[in-house]
C-alpha cells in the first residue's frame, strides 16, 4: 500500500502513447491516448544530429520511420521529412517524428502528463538528460503538476537534476538490481520503475518499505496487471492501457 510520502504516480500510463493501437511516440498515439481516456503517456526523447529533442525510441530510424542510419547522424530537418505513421498502417501515413515541444504543446491542449523517459543516443546521456530538463523548466508551466522524468541512464538523471532539481525522476531498471536503494537516494529519484516480468511480490514490498512507489512496464495483458496490483504496484504502463484502466480502481 501507498503511505504517506510517496510521490504519487498515476495508476496506468500509456506506453509511448497507445502502442498498442496507434504508432509508437507520435502526436496520433498521445491523441490516441487521450481517445482512450489515460491521463498520462509516456514517451521517449532523444536529440537529432543538430540537438533538437524528438520523441523517438530507436537509435535508429529503421524501425519506426522510412528513413535509414543514426538519429545522432541526421539533422531534425532530415527526420521531420521521414513518414513515422505508415509502417504501422496506412491510416497513419503522413505523422512524423514529432520534437519535444510540439508532444508538450499537445499534452498542455489536452490536459495531460507524461513520464518522459530520457532515452538518449549512446554517448549523448548528459547532453540529452539536461536538453530535456532545459525544455521543461523553459516550458513547462508552473501552476501545472511537472513532468516524471525517467532514464536507465544515470548520467542522464543527474544532467536534469542539475539543470531543474525539482523536477521528480524515477530510476528505470530491468531486473531490480541489489543495489536500487543506494542509486535512487543518490539519484534523489522518487520513484522505481521496474521491468514486469523480473518483479515478485516481495520486491514490490521492499520497494514501498524503503518509501517509494513502483511502476511496471510493460503490461498488456489483464490477467498479469490484475496480479500486478495485487502485489501493490502503484503503476502499470501498457501499450493498452484501455486493457488496464478497467482493473485500476
Ligand atoms: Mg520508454
Amino acid at each position: 500500500m501507498v503511505g504517506q510520502g510517496f510521490y504519487r504516480l498515476p495508476r496506468v500510463v500509456g506506453h509511448r502513447g497507445a502502442a498498442a493501437s496507434a504508432p509508437e511516440n507520435t502526436l496520433a498515439g498521445l491523441r490516441r491516448a487521450h481517445q482512450l481516456g489515460v491521463g498520462w503517456v509516456e514517451f521517449d526523447v532523444k536529440l537529432s544530429g543538430d540537438g533538437v529533442p524528438i520523441v523517438m525510441h530507436d537509435a535508429v530510424l529503421e524501425r519506426t520511420t522510412d528513413g535509414k542510419g543514426a538519429v545522432a547522424d541526421t539533422a531534425y530537418a532530415a527526420i521531420r521529412a521521414l513518414d513515422a505513421g505508415a509502417w504501422f498502417g496506412p491510416e497513419f501515413a503522413g505523422e512524423r517524428v514529432p520534437s519535444f515541444d510540439e508532444a508538450i504543446d499537445l499534452l498542455l491542449s489536452h490536459g495531460m502528463s507524461a513520464n518522459v523517459e530520457i532515452k538518449a543516443c549512446p554517448g549523448r546521456e548528459r547532453e540529452t538528460g539536461a536538453a530535456v530538463a532545459r525544455r521543461l523548466a523553459d516550458r513547462w508551466p508552473a501552476d501545472r503538476p511537472p513532468l516524471l522524468l525517467s532514464s536507465y541512464a544515470e548520467a542522464s538523471l543527474e544532467a536534469a537534476r542539475e539543470v531543474a532539481p525539482a523536477l521528480p525522476r524515477g530510476l528505470l531498471v530491468r531486473a531490480v538490481p541489489e543495489d536500487w536503494q543506494a542509486r535512487v537516494e543518490r539519484l534523489g529519484a522518487v520513484s522505481l520503475h521496474c521491468r514486469q516480468r523480473d518483479l515478485d511480490e516481495a520486491t514490490v514490498a521492499a520497494v514501498h518499505r524503503a518509501g517509494y512507489p513502483v511502476l511496471a512496464y510493460t503490461v498488456n495483458e489483464p490477467e498479469r496487471a490484475a496480479e500486478l496490483f495485487g502485489w501493490g504496484v502503484d503503476c502499470i504502463c501498457s501499450d493498452r492501457p484501455e486493457a488496464i484502466l478497467p482493473l485500476a480502481g
